[in-house]
């Protein structure tokens, strides 16, 4: 059977927030009293993007390719798994049409730097960063994030057949 032309993806990430640590979201460092905690650089919207990518194309998870037990990806750079995943879904012969994403986050705001994430992920994906949507809500007080001990980020993605 040809490939589908259209296939949809969704990945979804959180990491607690602790004192000591870089806060990198999005491929970029934000300052912050407060980063995430993780075994890479704990980028959770960057996660959630390369997930999203992987999971449409029905590849395994980023846990899989980038193993948390693995020295080799201590305090790694997610660019390089967001990049991984673009890159097996265009061996695949898929391409990106767009991304949606949604960071769960008490603080800090994040609206004065979704220009800088845009270019950013739209470098490592090798698409305009015209096809990269990004918002931000709060869980209003409740939960980890609400509370805020964590940020979260889901992800959809839909990409296109290049067959
Ligand atoms: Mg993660």
């Amino acid at each position: 059977m040809a490939n589908p032309s259209l296939r949809i993806g969704h990945g979804y990430d959180i990491h607690p927030l602790i004192e000591g640590r870089p806060l990198v979201l999005g491929g970029i460092t934000i300052a912050s009293a407060k980063g995430l905690e993780g075994h890479s650089d704990a980028d959770a919207l960057t996660h959630a993007l390369a997930d999203a990518i992987f999971g449409a194309v029905a590849l395994p998870d980023i846990g899989v390719y980038f193993p948390n037990t693995d020295p080799a990806c201590k305090g790694m750079n997610s660019q390089l798994i967001l990049k991984k995943a673009i890159e097996e879904a265009r061996k695949l012969g898929y391409e990106l049409l767009n991304a949606d994403i949604t960071v769960i986050a008490e603080a800090p705001k994040l609206k004065p730097h979704w220009a800088a994430m845009r270019t950013q992920l739209a470098e490592t994906l090798g698409v305009a960063p015209s096809v990269i949507g990004l918002k931000a809500t709060t869980n209003e007080g409740m939960d980890a994030t609400g509370r805020g001990e964590a940020i979260a980020a889901y992800a959809v993605v839909l990409l296109t057949s290049t067959d």
